[in-house]
């Protein structure tokens, strides 16, 4: 029976390394942070990590980790069980609370992951007389939730509040509608509209949802994301995010929002009602990682100051940058062939990056996605800076 369907799989998979979309997996072998270590065919080598998302420099945080160890001696490795039938435990529901005081919402629950938060946030709430307007760009997870959803779909192209516009108008058909973007997008780094999104839900009688993954942490003055950027603390209905992003780095999602819609997904959400609890350790972490970035603003100042001088910099040098209100920085080269040969040159000079090309970003649109980090010193980013404007020159993408 295999030989027929493993064929089919070689047939495939050669498809995709012929049209140079196959992906390799580098190896690291020390903890996640800005200097990492990574097998090569050159042996070991020491490069300076630009593509991890690693914003606050959590990853290898010295008091996360204390916290997780402590927690794991008191409580143990797992819980063996789903939140509603043993699966509780005290620093969940405490977790829980800390990220309702972090956003100013009402309450929140806690998911694997917030590709599960997504994947179980429309469904519960939403039925085939409801409409869910979502941006064009959104995350996979959204539109994976999406799918799993009898409501109705409309789609608006990219931050594009006229469209936006056009389709809330369409979605009167419906009984209750829901705007559901990302807070910022990961391939440009540019923070949605939410303002605009804001007034139109007024306007049309929409509820509002947004996925804070990239902007939880890293947006605002104070790092609260997009609700604390455009001034709407504790008025979007639903926001989702993930501990594995500027929040530490581990694993673990969340839903937050209003009380009667946390309550329904913990009745009804799926891969809450049917996938493990996260270990208390993770969650005495992610307490961990509240507590310090409410302690003082030192780790969110530094992030700023370390995006805007990559920015200037490279800007200065003659890059073509996005423009980015993130700590995500698009170096746009272009051409698909163009990003692996500067991505590779840069490894070379110890600079870890990531290039992007179609189908990740649109076709003609190929980039290195650059990600900026607290845990970046002053010499990383320099070294960085001189690596590409070296490559550059030597590719003509720069004079
Ligand atoms: C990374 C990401 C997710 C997935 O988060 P996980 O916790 O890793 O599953 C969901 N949405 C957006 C916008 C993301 O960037």
């Amino acid at each position: 029976m295999y030989q027929a369907f493993q064929k089919h799989l070689q047939e495939e998979l050669q498809g995709i390394k012929d049209a140079g979309l196959y992906k390799n997996e580098r190896v690291i072998i020390t903890p996640q942070s800005s200097g990492i270590k990574v097998e090569s065919d050159k042996g070991e080598v020491d490069v300076i990590n630009f593509c991890a998302n690693n914003y606050l420099g959590l990853a290898d945080n010295q008091e996360l980790i204390e916290a997780a160890k402590e927690r794991m001696d008191q409580r143990g490795y797992g819980m063996a069980s789903v939140r509603f039938i043993c699966g509780t435990q005290d620093t969940h529901k405490q977790l829980e609370k800390a990220i309702s005081d972090f956003f100013g919402t009402e309450d929140t629950i806690l998911y694997a992951a917030c590709f599960d938060a997504n994947g179980g946030l429309f469904e519960p709430l939403l039925t085939d007389e409801d409409a869910i307007i979502s941006d064009a760009l959104n995350h996979a997870s959204i539109i994976d939730g999406v799918r799993l959803c009898k409501a109705v779909r409309y789609r608006y192209r990219n931050g594009d509040m006229e469209d936006l516009e056009e389709q809330l108008k369409k979605a009167q058909a419906q009984r209750f509608r829901i705007i559901a973007t990302d807070g910022v997008f990961s391939m440009d780094g540019n923070v949605c509209p939410l303002d605009k999104i804001y007034a139109l839900a007024q306007k049309y009688d929409a509820l509002v949802m947004v996925d804070e993954s990239h902007s939880a942490g890293v947006v605002g003055k104070t790092g609260h994301g997009v609700t604390e950027q455009f001034d709407l603390r504790g008025k979007i209905e639903v926001i989702t995010g993930t501990l594995g992003k500027a929040f530490g780095g581990s694993v673990g999602g969340f839903t937050t929002g209003k009380k009667e819609i946390i309550d329904m997904l913990r009745q009804r959400s799926r891969p809450y009602l049917f996938s493990n609890s996260i270990p208390p350790m993770i969650a005495a972490a992610g307490l961990k990682t509240f507590e310090l970035l409410t302690r003082d603003n030192t780790l969110q100042d530094r992030l700023h100051e370390n995006t805007e001088y990559f920015r200037d910099k490279m800007l200065a040098a003659g890059f073509d940058i996005k423009p980015t209100q993130s700590a995500i920085c698009a170096v746009m080269l272009y051409d698909a062939r163009l990003s692996q040969e500067f991505a590779a040159a840069l490894q070379d000079e110890g600079i870890y990056v990531t290039g992007f090309y179609y189908p990740v970003v649109p076709k003609g649109q190929a980039r290195i996605r650059v990600q900026l980090s607290a845990a970046h010193t002053r010499e990383q980013l320099d070294k960085g800076i001189a690596a590409f404007i070296k490559v550059g020159r030597e590719m003509g993408v720069i004079k």
